[in-house]
């Protein structure tokens, strides 16, 4: 049994309450670990570490600071292999993402941040021959990270990294249903000598220790990334204490496929957008729609090589898709897929749960899922799925397409295919979503900003952004004759 431990002080530390919960491995549907559940009681002694850390860190000369985040990522890319092992085992996701995206994605968010700190400039606003001003970027002081399940690690340090690089301290949670990589984190810590108190890590529930990190006064900015109805009670909550608050939340994200794209490109990486890892990512494709003149080709194209794509044991190189992250998980995306038949519609391939041999006989696996013929308004067009299931549908004209891609309550992200460069721009300039990419999907650049409008999210991180988020803004202006 694998028993992990907070991160306090820079100490592994067991729960106050005694509490654990099980970690299950989604593969084979077994535990194979516990956390703590942690409480108010623990998040309290994160709180007084992170408290004594602050001026010391704050303190640190830019350059010390940025050499212990670079020192993070470095030490993350040298443990590469055990923590890529860690993430699939605990995630369900195959070993080769976890080697390829998810661990090279954490330790360049520490370099990323390392560099940021040293670059991150401030204004100052000149009024010719009378007065300057000029803007401090201060650290908030304590902050609060909380992170989902779809890509543990990489979200985790996408958020810690900038905290810490703008001189705050840090009370970080990870999901539950995927801890160990955090854990593992705090290990590499100790290893390069961050300070202790300045990233402290919590295990357990949202509503208990993720309830009592937004809720305790001293935590002075949450960063959250999760589902549109927990960010909303977060919103809901903290709302009475003024805290800085950053919300990425969910999506339904539209891909325009229009006749003039190149078919085959557009096929390849949408089965990419759609289906890596199994459909849980925010950015995934999800509602797909296609000029009327293209549809079948597209759709046979689309289907043939989504049947190709078998979900098979994550730990294996060869395996392209793996386990749906936990049963619950499972049973909700199965009930949308129960939910598009009452409503309608054909499934086109994929539709159920499936079973493998062996070690992952009693695992989460689910076949990639196309759907047709429901309308927009269905519950299925509409409502995040977060899962290896998509809808076609067919459309006449630009304006069309639009509309489609923008009747929905989501905004995160959308892709566009034509080899229209006036259509490209125009609808890239009037769709509602915080992220658009044409002719690609997740081409990544983190100085970018990142994240959503409507219910998809408050405010956006990356790059600048994620600095600006992290530090308090406070103007000085001097008078001079
Ligand atoms: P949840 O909203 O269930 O959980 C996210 C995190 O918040 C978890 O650590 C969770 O703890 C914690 N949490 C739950 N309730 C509370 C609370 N009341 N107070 C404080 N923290 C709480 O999301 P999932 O983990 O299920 O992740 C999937 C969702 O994340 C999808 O909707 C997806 O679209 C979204 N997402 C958005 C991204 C974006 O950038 N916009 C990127 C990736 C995912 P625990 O689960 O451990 O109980």
């Amino acid at each position: 049994m694998d028993t992990l431990a907070n991160f306090i002080n820079g100490e592994f530390t067991a729960p106050v309450n005694g509490k654990y919960i099980e970690n299950v491995e989604p593969a084979t549907g077994r535990v194979y670990g516990e956390i703590p559940s942690s409480s108010q009681q623990d998040v309290e002694l994160a709180v007084k570490a992170a408290r004594k850390a602050l001026p010391t860190w704050q303190a640190m000369p830019i350059e010390q600071r940025a050499e212990l985040l670079f020192a993070l990522g470095a030490a993350i890319e040298a443990n590469l292999e055990s923590f890529a092992k860690a993430e699939s085992k605990d995630n369900g996701k195959p070993i080769s993402a976890a080697r390829t995206v998810d661990i090279p994605r954490a330790a360049s968010n520490f370099k990323f941040f390392a560099h940021a700190a040293s670059q991150f400039a401030s204004q100052a606003h000149a009024v010719a021959s009378q007065a300057i001003n000029y803007t401090l970027r201060q650290p908030i002081g304590i902050v609060g990270c909380i992170s989902p399940w779809n890509l543990p690690l990489y979200l985790f340090t996408w958020k810690i990294a900038p905290a810490l690089a703008a001189g705050n301290c840090v009370i970080a949670k990870p999901s539950e249903v995927t801890p160990k990589t955090a854990a593992l984190l705090g290990e590499l810590c100790q290893q390069v000598g961050l300070p202790k108190g300045v990233l402290n890590i919590l295990h357990g529930t949202g509503d208990k220790v993720g309830a009592a990190i937004c809720d305790h006064p001293e935590i002075r900015a949450i960063s959250f990334t999760g589902g549109t109805s927990t960010g909303a009670a977060i919103a809901r909550q903290v709302a009475p204490q003024f805290k800085k608050l950053s919300l990425e939340l969910g999506g339904k994200n539209p891909a325009l496929i229009f006749a003039d794209c190149d078919i085959e490109a557009a096929v390849n990486q949408l089965i990419r957008a759609s289906f890596a890892n199994q459909g849980q990512i925010c950015l995934c494709a999800s509602r797909i729609y296609i000029e009327r003149s293209i549809y079948p080709a597209f759709r046979d194209a689309f289907v043939e090589q989504a049947q190709a794509l078998t979900p098979s044991d994550p730990s294996l190189d060869s395996t392209q898709m793996g386990a749906i992250v936990s049963r619950p998980h499972m049973e909700k995306i199965l009930s949308y897929i129960e939910l598009a038949k009452h409503e309608g519609a054909s499934i086109l391939t994929g539709g159920s749960s499936l079973k493998l041999n062996g070690r992952c006989q009693d695992g989460y696996f689910i076949s990639p899922t196309v759907i047709e013929g429901l309308d927009n308004e269905a519950r299925c067009n509409q409502e995040e799925i977060f899962g290896p299931v998509v809808t076609l549908q067919a459309f006449g004209s630009d304006e069309e397409a639009l509309s489609l891609a923008n009747d929905s309550q989501y905004g995160l992200a959308s892709t566009i295919w034509t080899q229209n460069i006036n259509r490209a721009h125009r609808l890239a300039e009037e769709i509602n979503t915080g992220i658009v990419w044409i002719n690609t999907w997740l081409e990544r650049d983190l100085r970018t900003p990142f994240g959503g409008m409507k219910n998809s999210g408050v405010g956006r991180e990356g790059g600048e952004e994620a600095m600006r988020f992290f530090t308090e803004a406070k103007n000085v202006c001097i008078k001079y004759k």
